[in-house]
């Protein structure tokens, strides 16, 4: 199957479109609040300056971290943590430095993504990138030519990842167990 980009996963979002009552779970609110990082998830105004600073929106058609806000403080549960655009942030933190209110968005981010693994919710080319960690060290699958490119012009080679270190660890976390899980 070929690998899915950016733009797939945007397609695919689920953010979008009108909100039912039924949809709104107001412990959820809570569950965020109550974990380190997500404490002041409710003093977000929407200003949008975490948006506007961020370097994955700027690049993305749907990507906006001011929405992902709204939607944990409605108390939209199964929309967020189904949202294939949570696992475009690219951690870097900007938008926590950034609002006005001293609002966490990293850090609320990433209190969902546990949120959606928890669930079971994580997207494929994720689980993909998990997969390649356990079982080559890295997050890509480095080509063999690329490495004898990287001989041929003289480059030092790659270090050795450890493996059975990574293989241990990941099974002591359940990691493993949670990329085998079928979508
Ligand atoms: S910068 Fe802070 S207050 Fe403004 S929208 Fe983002 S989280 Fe809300
Ligand atoms: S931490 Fe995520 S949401 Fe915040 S600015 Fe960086 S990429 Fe954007």
């Amino acid at each position: 199957m070929p690998q899915k980009n950016v733009k797939d996963i945007e397609k695919e979002d689920v953010l979008k479109g009108p909100i039912r009552a039924g949809e709104i779970d107001f412990g959820f609110r809570k569950e965020i609040a109550a974990s380190p990082g997500g404490e002041k998830l409710r003093h977000c105004y929407q200003c949008g300056t975490c948006t506007s600073d961020c370097p994955i929106a700027r690049f993305s058609d749907s990507y906006r971290p001011r929405e992902i806000i709204r939607m944990a403080q409605l108390g939209l549960k199964k929309r967020v943590l189904s949202s294939n655009t949570l696992w475009l942030c690219a951690a870097c933190y900007t938008c926590t430095d950034r609002c006005p209110q001293d609002v966490e968005v990293a850090s609320v981010i990433r209190i969902l993504r546990n949120l959606a693994v928890k669930g079971k919710l994580i997207p494929s080319p994720f689980k993909e990138l998990g997969k390649n960690i356990v079982e080559t060290g890295t997050a890509y699958r480095i080509p063999e030519l690329r490495l004898k490119k990287r001989a041929k012009t003289g480059l030092p080679p790659l270090p050795k990842s450890n493996i059975k270190a990574i293989e241990k660890l990941a099974e002591a976390t359940g990691f493993s167990q949670m990329i085998k899980q079928s979508d």
